[in-house]
């Protein structure tokens, strides 16, 4: 039985990774430096270990005897968060840096880095009606400032680490993916978590207004972590050493997004736009050519199908707190 390390599996994509793992048989150990309590997902299959992935004695820990590492630990949030947290998010570096080396020292023979849409260039995405992202689009390089070049950054370390060391690397660059026990409150939340608590606190608490950050009109699209997973595994499992995207190719700007989840609440409010917010690029989509010919798959599930899952599960935690008020 392959055992194998899911880095961040106290987070939202890495606790969804561990149950798909143990489904599929894998000996699973689950590490995170979250206390466990507050990890969204929690396994008693998996070995569960609160642990800082950023200092190299743990990796080194945390990797004997380990197959195959799955890293998903980052210092990370939605917009919000990373805008103002550049230097944390650069130290993320370590925990990238740490785990490869610990994956040379005990011989690990596969690693995958949850890599993210932030490294494409910025120029390529000043326009809402934009060409979807090609992988080819990260270079010249102007990522994301802070997050996004700690991604890039990250990424090539991982091809060095195939070059000179012969470690099989695998790469995901990540388009916005959403889902039920993820960040939904506290400033990390990204965009759908967001409109939906916001969504359904106004219809719950019966009010009329939604605070959208910019002017609705910036686009992005977003994936199901159902996609994610099956995608990120795929890959993992693959032969492809160069990164691909994982992202929907399903466009929206933020207002339909809003839109599509009032549709779900069966409720119709008052846009409030917030231009002073942070709003980051201005159009982003996923070019899945690439995943398409070199995997035969891309993410399938639609916006409205997920979304519905993701409200659901967000109002019964807005419904949960405001009774504990
Ligand atoms: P998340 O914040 O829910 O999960 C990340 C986890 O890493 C957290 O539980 C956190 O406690 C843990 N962590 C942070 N520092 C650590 C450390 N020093 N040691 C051990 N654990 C540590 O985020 P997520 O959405 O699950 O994202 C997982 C990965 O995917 C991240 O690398 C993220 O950058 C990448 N990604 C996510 C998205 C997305 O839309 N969710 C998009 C692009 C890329």
């Amino acid at each position: 039985m392959k055992k194998v390390l899911v880095a961040g599996g106290g987070g939202f994509i890495g606790g969804w990774l561990v149950k798909e793992l143990i489904t599929k048989g894998y000996e699973v150990s689950a590490v995170d430096i979250k206390p466990l309590a507050e990890w969204y997902q929690v396994f008693p299959e998996a070995q569960n270990i609160s642990r800082d992935l950023s200092l190299l004695d743990n990796c080194i820990k945390s990797t004997d005897g380990i197959n195959e590492i799955y890293n998903l630990a980052a210092d990370m949030g939605g917009m919000g968060f990373i805008e103002n947290n550049k230097a944390a998010c650069m130290l993320t570096v370590l925990i990238n840096t740490h785990l490869l080396m610990a994956a040379k020292i005990n011989n690990v023979s596969r690693f995958f880095f949850a890599s993210s849409a932030c490294v494409y260039n910025a120029e390529k995405q000043n326009k809402a009606l934009i060409d979807p992202l090609k992988e080819e689009d990260a270079y010249p390089a102007m990522p994301e400032d802070g997050y996004g070049w700690e991604k890039l950054f990250s990424e090539r370390m991982c091809r060095h680490f195939y070059e000179d060391y012969g470690l099989e690397t695998r790469v995901a660059r990540y388009h916005n993916v959403y889902g039920p026990n993820g960040t939904w409150e506290g400033g990390r939340e990204k965009a759908p978590a967001a409109l939906s608590r916001k969504v359904a606190e106004a219809k719950l608490t019966k009010t009329n207004n939604i605070d959208i950050w910019g002017d609705g009109e910036q686009t992005r699209s977003f994936t199901y972590i159902k996609d994610c997973i099956e995608g990120t595994i795929k890959l993992m499992e693959s032969d492809i050493r160069e990164p691909l995207n994982i992202g929907s190719d399903e466009m929206v700007s933020i207002n339909g997004l809003t839109q599509i989840i009032e549709e779900i609440a069966g409720i119709k409010l008052d846009p409030k736009y917030n231009l002073s917010a942070p709003k980051g690029v201005r159009g982003r989509n996923s070019d899945n050519t690439k995943i398409q010919a070199l995997l035969k798959w891309q993410p399938k599930i639609s916006l409205k199908e997920g979304l519905k899952e993701t409200y659901q599960w967000i109002e019964q935690e807005v419904s949960k707190k405001l009774k504990a008020l």
